[in-house]
């Protein structure tokens, strides 16, 4: 899923751990992403590697537990650590539902990427070489639709927020 799909989880979590900030509760959404580019850049991740280290089930997993503990002391506040563990956790299980995302045959001119040859799903249950799951629902709706989807989930997400 996009970025708008995963922010709108974090808006609408706010209600759910007051005393931590917005910044903090939307970056728990996106992390597993920022981690991606990251590890795309050192190489361990990429076309070729995949993403186990940021998207596998296992390490998501990992990531969200670390993100709870250190939020929960960072803040003082057991609550916010939940929040922001299952938060992580959600871009997971976003990504489950969306995954494979057409991308790389996305045009931003004509707002559209290709379809009618599926792709593989590419998340990853443990490391390298083990079973990838993914529903696929971005393999099998128009990029316009998923555009739609997102913006809804962040404006439900936006209300949940200012109410
Ligand atoms: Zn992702």
């Amino acid at each position: 899923m996009g970025i708008f799909g995963h922010c709108a989880v974090g808006l609408a979590a706010k209600p759910a751990a007051p005393k931590a900030p917005l910044g903090v509760l939307l970056l728990a959404t996106v992390i597993l992403d920022v981690l991606a580019t990251a590890f795309g850049w050192v190489g361990i991740e990429g076309v070729k590697a995949g993403i186990p280290w940021s998207h596998g089930l296992f390490m998501s997993a990992i990531w969200s537990v670390a993100a709870a503990f250190l939020v929960a002391r960072i803040f003082h506040d057991q609550r916010a650590g939940v929040v922001v563990g299952l938060l992580v956790f959600s871009h997971w299980v976003l990504d489950f539902i969306s995954h494979p995302i057409p991308f790389s045959s996305f045009s931003w001119r004509s707002w559209q990427w290709s379809y009618g040859h599926p792709l593989p799903p590419d998340l990853p249950l443990l490391f390298a070489g083990s079973p990838k799951v993914g529903l696929g629902l971005y393999n099998s709706i128009s990029a316009t639709q998923a555009t739609a989807l997102e913006l809804g989930m962040l404006v439900l997400g936006a209300a949940v927020y200012v109410t």
